[in-house]
């Protein structure tokens, strides 16, 4: 092992940098001359070079650690060449390891055979030839280095690969993989738990044999046996539980593996427990469905209510004006039939606002936008509350009184709609404003002349900040109001919400406590009447 940093590049091409120190050679040589000389002609290739001087030196050298090559005398005392190659032979860790023996020239011949027999690599004569000797060890040496690095790339893949392992092991997900042929090869934990089957009953059959028969094809587009081949399935399936256990929704996603030349090697995917998700969706739809029938019963019991209330509330009015008007009624009977006249016409105006709320859907879609001059209808609003504005103590004006030079803006809108909102808001402004106070209604261009704003501001009571996202729900009283005597049903601000989202504006609310408010409507601007 050379402790060096290994690179490999895009190609693949190994790039470790040759460090020739790196690979130890052992030198047997009983004669120390001699070993000097090899060593001499060995040194300009950089090679970490080990010396022996018997047989029985090389043995125990041996023991300690491995070499690329062995450089051995055959003519030692005690202990020649080719017995010690053969002790050598017998140990394990040795017995690949090349023997180059050197012989003397005149016995190279019986050498070489001998040499061969006993698993030498290769021999070579004395007096050494320098560049003979430095090409045939040279030889062993690179094949040394090339072996040292392969078994560190082999060392480092079983290192990444036993990593991979370990986390697909602990992975809380179902992790597979199934051959060309769709049969499983691998399956981890999360998968066993997810589905019931332990991986030796896995290993080899199809990969739908855990999917329900009949859910696993129900999403037709998703199904495994409907997509091609080559593309990423993603599939939910039920799996078969033993009885009596709810059933499992499991969504499976798998992207197929290809070799470099393109030839299919199977699928890699992954499996998760999605019966939770598809439980609680179910859920939400389930109410969401009851929450909007509820809407849907509710409007039209209101209409429907509504509409059967009108006619007897009208014929009661009619009824009380004509004894009203009978002039031998006692002051006490008139009173009292004031009293009641004034409330069945809050029930008529309950009434009326009910409907318009019951109003579904395609009657608001019905509303017609059409150009409307806000001009003339602020002035005959302004006029009609005049009368109940003074009464009240409170003073109603056009503010910013428009200038006669400027073009008038015009609103898309739908003229009785817009009228109707703006008469709740103006009523609001009155009934929440104490004597003394000011309630003005402005015009004004916005964004750029694209819309048009009407503004009713007040000088009331003002909203709480923690209401003032409520005050447009139905049936909403701020708390400040309910405890006055103030008349109202909660519905006024929620109708002209309704009716100007209908007509494609916006309504919106500043406020300050004690100080007033201003309501303002966003509408489109219609460019010409
Ligand atoms: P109501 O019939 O109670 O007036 P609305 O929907 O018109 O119903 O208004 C809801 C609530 O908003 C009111 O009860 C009141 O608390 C608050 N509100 C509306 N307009 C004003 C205003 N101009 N000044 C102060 N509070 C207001």
């Amino acid at each position: 092992m050379t402790g060096q940093i290994h690179s490999v590049d895009s190609q693949g091409a190994d790039r470790r940098a040759i460090d020739n120190s790196a690979v130890p050679i052992l030198l047997v040589d009983d004669n120390a001359g001699k070993r000097l000389s090899v060593k001499a002609i060995l040194s300009p290739l950089g090679y970490r070079v080990v010396e022996a001087e018997s047989g029985g030196d090389a043995l125990r050298t041996l023991i300690r650690e491995n070499f690329a090559v062995i450089l051995m005398d055959v003519r030692m005392p005690i202990m020649d060449g080719f017995e010690t190659a053969g002790y050598i032979r017998q140990r394990v860790q040795s017995e690949l390891t090349p023997i180059i023996f050197i012989t003397a020239q005149d016995k190279a011949e019986a050498t070489s055979l001998k040499a061969y027999d006993l698993g030498a690599a290769d021999f070579i004569t004395s007096p050494i030839n320098p560049a003979e000797l430095r090409a045939k060890v040279s030889v062993f040496a690179n094949l040394y280095l090339r072996a040292e690095q392969l078994s560190e790339r082999t060392r480092q893949l079983q290192e990444s690969s036993d990593q991979l392992m370990l986390l697909t092991e602990a992975a809380p997900i179902g992790i597979f993989r199934v051959d060309a042929d769709d049969n499983y090869l691998y399956t981890n934990p999360s998968w066993t738990e997810i589905t019931g089957v332990v991986f030796a009953d896995a290993v080899g059959r199809p990969l739908d044999f855990v999917m329900n028969p009949q859910t696993r094809s129900q999403n037709p587009g998703e199904s495994p046996e409907n997509t091609g081949s080559d593309s990423t399935w993603s599939h939910r399936f039920e799996v078969d539980q033993p009885a009596g256990m709810p059933v499992r929704i499991v969504q499976l996603t798998a992207k197929p593996l290809v070799s470099e030349d393109g030839a299919r090697l199977g699928r890699v995917g992954t499996i998760a427990d999605v019966t939770a998700d598809t439980a609680a969706r179910a859920a939400m739809v389930a109410a969401r469905d009851v929450a909007e029938a509820t809407v849907v019963m509710q409007n039209n019991f209101a209409a429907s209510a509504s509409h059967e209330l009108k006619t007897p509330t009208a014929s009661i009015l009619g009824f009380i004006e004509e004894v009203l008007d009978n002039e031998l009624l006692s002051e006490d009977d008139r009173r009292t039939l004031d009293i009641v006249y004034r409330n069945a016409e809050r029930l008529s105006r309950l009434i009326d606002d009910l409907l318009i709320l019951g109003q579904d859907e395609a009657d608001q879609a019905k509303m017609r936008a059409e150009p409307t001059a806000l001009v003339p209808l602020v002035q005959s609003l302004v006029a009609s509350f005049s009368a109940t504005a003074s009464a009240v103590d409170v003073a109603l004006a056009f503010d910013p009184v428009p200038d006669p030079d400027v073009e008038p803006p015009v609103a898309l809108a739908d003229p009785q709609r817009l009228e109707q909102s703006l008469t709740n808001l103006i009523s609001n402004a009155l009934k929440f404003t104490p004597p003394g106070g000011r309630i003005s209604i402005g015009i004004s261009c916005a964004d750029g002349g694209e819309s048009v704003q009407l503004a009713v501001r007040d000088t009331g009571i003002g909203i709480e900040p923690s209401a003032i996202d409520n005050i447009f729900d139905r049936f909403y009283r701020a708390d400040s109001v309910m405890r006055t005597d103030i008349k109202g049903s909660g519905l006024g601000l929620a109708i002209a919400q309704r009716m100007i989202a209908a007509q494609n504006g916006k309504l919106c609310v500043t406020s300050v406590v004690g100080k007033g408010s201003v309501f303002t409507v966003t509408l489109p601007a219609a460019h010409s009447v």
